[in-house]
């Protein structure tokens, strides 16, 4: 699933490909897109809004409108734009949608699972929406290891868990919480509020760092992600244990292990990352996902 770094990947190229084009056609052909609106209403409703900018909260991408409207959308599992300059785009089979912009182009959205969702909403909608889903942006300068400290305090399930949680913090999903945890040296078991301020703080920073390598790379391409002009992503080149279960840990060359923690297939270094010994038997009591787990595991 795209996370942070590969939904601002997309937001970065697609951004000046749609800001102050107005939408000359829209066409959705899956009504899984837009349920439970008519993909037909929703296509004419977006008929020549003129775009004013993209932004990103969490892993939403945000088209925000002149009109002061907004198109929300999640690209869930698979989804990916693809941009062309003139009329030419290939045949695709998992093609949802297609908008004509005022300049020629074309972009497409296509996903082959079908989770993905575009939501119009009105004006003065978008900030009440997005609030009640996701947490605060980690990598904004007013982003401080206090405000993390003060998401783990009091939260007994594992840290892995916490950072999936996307109140937590926006963006961070299986591959970037592996990477974060391995940085700040915590064993993904470890209970959220067993933290001292300096995990908190090595943690805090570990997560923005772990997050700029992907946009660094411009995202991770492992099956659909890719940018909006077709390229793949690099991250998943220097993940340090994402994904790299039996290979040597790059800080002490013991072989990377796989667990599942809160449902996931979790990745760690055994030696670096360390589970103290008194929160081992807690933390491994297998804990049922609540039904707001799972729901704000966006
Ligand atoms: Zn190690």
């Amino acid at each position: 699933m795209p996370e942070l770094p590969e939904v601002e990947t997309v937001r970065r190229r697609l951004a000046p490909v749609l800001e102050g084009r107005v939408l000359e056609g829209v066409d959705i052909s899956d009504a899984r897109l837009t349920r439970p609106l008519d993909p037909h209403e929703v296509a004419a409703e977006l008929l020549g809004e003129r775009v004013a900018t993209l932004d990103r909260r969490g892993k939403y991408l945000i088209v925000r409108f002149e009109s002061g409207r907004a198109l929300v959308v999640h690209l869930r599992m698979t989804g990916s734009f693809l941009h062309v300059k003139d009329d030419g785009l290939p045949d695709d089979p998992h093609r949802r949608a297609t908008v004509t912009l005022d300049d020629g182009s074309q972009v497409a959205y296509r996903d082959v699972r079908r989770f993905g969702t575009w939501l119009l909403l009105e004006p003065g909608e978008v900030d009440d929406y997005i609030d009640a889903r996701v947490g605060r942006e980690p990598l904004e300068a007013a982003y401080r290891a206090r405000h993390l400290a003060e998401r783990l305090a009091g939260r007994r399930t594992s840290i892995k868990a916490v950072l999936l949680d996307q109140r937590s913090i926006a963006g961070v999903g299986n591959i970037y919480a592996d990477e974060a945890l391995w940085r700040a040296r915590i064993h993904p078991l470890t209970p959220a509020s067993a933290l001292d301020a300096e995990q908190a703080k090595a943690l805090h920073r570990s997560v923005r760092q772990s997050l700029q390598a992907g946009i660094r790379r411009q995202g991770s391409t492992l099956r659909d992600y890719r940018l909006p002009d077709g390229e793949a992503g690099g991250a998943q080149h220097e993940f340090k244990v994402y994904g790299r279960g039996g290979e040597p840990c790059e800080r002490c060359g013991t072989p990377i292990e796989k667990i599942r923690v809160a449902g996931r297939g979790t990745w760690y270094c055994p030696a670096c990352q360390q589970l103290e010994p008194g929160y081992a038997a807690a933390s491994r009591s297998p804990s049922r996902p609540s039904r707001s787990r799972r729901h704000s595991s966006v």
